[in-house]
């Protein structure tokens, strides 16, 4: 097993459209392993292919405390949502923010696993938005994009003046 990189807003990696997954091998295996892996290390509750440079509909996600409970969804699909729920969030590939987001309350999810078989399945509260987050990775949605114009407009600055300040943290004196 290896960690992966997690990629960071802005990388346009994150805004790219997914594939679904065809081929459930061993390359998929290790895939999703790596993903397990890099998610609990980080340490996060989810990871979304996107987020590790795969364009490609896979999410691992595990809200136990734990950490023993991974659960695959593979070519996921929300088939049902009902009521809706306000609370904090933040993401892995978006630094130093979170933010109260709305999402549905209950959904009902469809996918496979990780042997290609069907599954189906309903999620509540934060398990069902932790699923909602994940899932909008693999249309190239970051939390961002459910928050205020202004919110997003001061995230997007703040975050200009941090890479910019990193960039030049490393130049070292004398190597311009
Ligand atoms: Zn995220």
């Amino acid at each position: 097993m290896a960690l992966l990189e997690i990629l960071k807003y802005p990388n346009p990696v994150l805004r790219k459209k997914t594939t679904a997954i065809t081929d459930f091998d061993d390359g998929l295996k290790k895939l999703v392993a790596d993903m397990a892996e890099t998610m609990y290390a980080a340490p996060g509750v989810g990871l979304a292919a996107p987020q590790i440079g795969v364009s490609q509909q896979l999410v691992v996600i595990d809200i136990t405390e734990d950490k023993n409970q991974l659960l695959v969804l593979i070519n996921p699909e929300i088939i049902n949502g009902e009521g809706s729920q306000i609370d904090e969030e933040g993401c892995l590939s978006v630094v130093d923010l979170s933010a109260k987001v709305k999402r549905f309350d209950k959904i009902k999810v469809q996918a496979k696993n990780l042997d290609g078989a069907d599954i189906e399945f309903e999620a509540e509260e934060w398990f069902a938005r932790v699923i909602q987050h994940e899932l909008d990775h693999l249309k190239g949605i970051l939390f961002i994009d459910h928050l205020s114009s202004l919110k997003r407009a001061l995230y997007k600055k703040k975050r200009k003046k941090q890479l910019k300040d990193e960039a030049e943290q490393k130049v070292v004196p004398g190597d311009k």
